[in-house]
């Protein structure tokens, strides 16, 4: 489950070009803290990828910054115009079914894991 989570926010960073050495470290710490966390609550599988992809953003805040860190999180290509903003995954509480939205406006952009298709 982890790996699968893990799988399908490195794809989407990569589909970016974001797979940087600092992204992939951050979400493989992560991935363990969630292995943790898994293990005390099983029924939280359905969370899991959407929580991960969701400590990485925040860590890569925390680490970067939030300006800087829109430059190695994924951004929003679907508005027109304006500062450039975040996609964040949604719901809050990392799943069911996490998706890419538009931290602006809410709109839907992709499921986790399938953002090379937009
Ligand atoms: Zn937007």
């Amino acid at each position: 489950m982890i790996y699968q989570a893990r799988a399908n926010v490195l794809a989407d960073l990569a589909a970016r070009a974001l797979d940087t050495p600092a992204s992939v470290t951050l979400l493989e710490e992560a991935c363990s803290e969630r292995r943790w966390w898994l293990e005390q609550w099983v029924d939280g599988e359905p969370y899991i990828a959407g929580l991960i992809a969701q400590d990485v953003q925040d860590a890569l805040a925390d680490q970067f910054g939030r300006h800087e860190r829109d430059g190695l999180w994924p951004v929003c290509t679907r508005c027109d115009g304006g500062p450039v903003h975040a996609l964040h995954v949604d719901p809050d509480l990392g799943g069911p079914d996490p998706q890419w939205v538009c931290e602006e406006s809410g709109q839907l952009v992709a499921p986790l894991g399938r953002l090379a298709t937009t």
